[in-house]
């Protein structure tokens, strides 16, 4: 399989929202609305959208949108036989 997604016109953006109504701060998905507290949260699921995939298999080199998706792919490989 090829995986060349790489179209380079994907320009989704990012835009925070701060609900100030709120104690905490809750940060929105500009795309589908879903809210996090963390921002670092939103940022990690917001790759669903963009389709980065920054966390690389060392093996196949396949591209993965959570370090535990990786992870979960990674121990698919049989590198303990
Ligand atoms: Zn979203
Ligand atoms: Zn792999």
């Amino acid at each position: 399989m090829a995986f060349h997604s790489k179209s380079g016109t994907s320009s989704v953006q990012l835009i925070v929202e701060e609900n100030k109504q709120f104690q905490f701060r809750m940060f929105t998905c500009s795309v589908c609305h879903k809210k996090f507290s963390q921002k670092a949260n939103l940022l990690v699921h917001f790759r669903v959208h963009t389709g980065e995939r920054p966390f690389k298999c060392t093996i196949c080199n396949k591209g993965f949108s959570t370090k535990q998706n990786m992870l979960k792919h990674f121990t698919t490989h049989d590198v303990l036989g």
